[in-house]
């Protein structure tokens, strides 16, 4: 395996575990403070609700909610 091979399977291996400890964050959390955010998709941004302190997104927000994050 060369180096550089190397340091991406170590940086892959790395991505597991802390996607993994955000995960068990995210389920142990009760999302109890919620804000409507921009979330970054493939195309560019979708506002939806999101929990303030683990950043998991919790649904959508209503119309309402849209206009007067986009206001
Ligand atoms: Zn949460």
């Amino acid at each position: 395996m060369d180096a550089k091979r190397k340091e991406v399977e170590q940086l892959l291996s790395a991505k597991r575990d802390i996607d993994l400890r955000i995960e068990e964050i995210q389920a142990n959390c009760k999302h109890e403070k919620q804000v409507i955010k921009q979330v970054a998709n493939r195309d560019g941004f979708d506002i939806r609700r999101v929990c303030e302190s683990c950043g998991q997104v919790v649904g959508y927000p209503s119309a309402e909610e849209v206009q007067s994050f986009l206001l």
